[in-house]
């Protein structure tokens, strides 16, 4: 197999035959044999019943479909399982990442590079609100982390089949699929996209699950905001003391008290807010450790037309 694309469907129905066409003409034109993998994530429309019709008439159309929803992340995973191509594509379903874009970027994948990931030069018709905090997002992950994670650029890649068996070797739970292929490392390179609008449907990423993935990617990455809550108990506890002089020297020097309810209200609160805080950050890194420990798998496989493969 040369190429294998993994596909993860949330609700699609009106997009997989138009996807499958554009697809199907691009991968004939590319390369002498390909795969495409529909992951279903637990959709609740027709998408399963489209795919597996496609699979009926298509060879070269594989499912899996999951026993309910997983999330994008571990669609995506799942596809990479079973992939058995040389080279791997991740692409959406909504046709947001023009397929003919593969082309340019399995060109560039052949000068050597075991990625070629596609960089969103502009986006067109996503909320103001989506624009700006992901915008937002990836640049605070980068200042945060080690790792160099490229910014405005989503899943939509190509990558080579060493890059998939060293992800296979990353059993972590919480996935952030485009933090881990960059901590990989080999060549990496990107081709730009223009970034177009959803063909139809609406957005399977809630405002809930972008969040949940961006503190995914913040937690699998960064470490800072653990430290950054030991520092800030760091600078109030000095000035709890400064401020625990200052109480004793007019207390016993000044001889001038019994006032000073605001002060006392507003400190209380503001202490209160800070460890409420700081016992929420390490929250999020010990529910994730939790996940990791449970070792539930990853997904269920309800259906699949694929031979099961390690
Ligand atoms: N998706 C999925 N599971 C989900 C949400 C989305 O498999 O829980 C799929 C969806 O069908 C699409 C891709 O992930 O192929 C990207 O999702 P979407 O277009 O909804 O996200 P957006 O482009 O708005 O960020
Ligand atoms: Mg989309």
């Amino acid at each position: 197999m040369e190429v294998s694309v993994i596909i993860p469907i949330y609700n699609e129905e009106e997009n997989i035959q138009l996807l499958f066409d554009r697809l199907s003409a691009v991968m004939n034109g590319m390369c002498n044999s390909h795969e495409l993998i529909f992951v279903n994530d637990g959709s609740k429309d027709q998408s399963i019943h489209l795919i597996k019709d496609l699979a009926k008439q298509y060879d070269s159309v594989k499912y899996i479909d999951f026993s309910k929803n997983f999330g994008h992340q571990i669609a995506v995973t799942a596809g990479i399982d079973q992939a058995s191509g040389d080279a791997i594509v991740i692409i959406d379903a909504d046709l947001q990442d023009p397929p003919e874009v593969i082309v340019e970027m399995y060109e560039k994948m052949k000068e050597g590079y075991e990625v070629v990931y596609a960089k969103r030069r502009k986006r067109d018709g996503e909320s103001k609100f989506k624009l700006w905090t992901a915008k937002l997002f990836y640049r605070i992950l980068k200042t945060i982390t080690s790792t160099n994670i490229p910014v405005d650029t989503g899943d939509f890649r190509i990558m080579d089949k060493k890059i998939v068996k060293v992800l296979k070797q990353m059993p972590e739970k919480n996935k952030f699929l485009r933090g881990q292929i960059a901590w990989i490392g080999f060549n990496q390179t990107y081709v730009e996209y223009d970034r177009e609008n959803r063909n139809a449907g609406d957005t399977g990423y809630t405002v809930r699950k972008m969040l949940h993935f961006a503190l995914d990617g913040i937690t699998a990455f960064s470490d800072l905001p653990l430290k950054l809550v030991t520092y800030f108990g760091f600078i109030v506890s000095f000035i709890a003391f400064i401020i625990m002089l200052y109480a004793l020297y007019s207390r016993f020097i000044l001889d001038d008290y019994a006032q000073g309810w605001t002060s006392l209200i507003l400190s209380i609160l503001f202490i209160g807010g800070v460890q409420m805080i700081a016992i929420g950050v390490i929250g999020e890194y010990l529910s994730r450790m939790n996940s990791n420990i449970r070792d539930r798998p990853l997904y269920i496989v309800k259906d699949t037309n694929l031979e099961e493969q390690e």
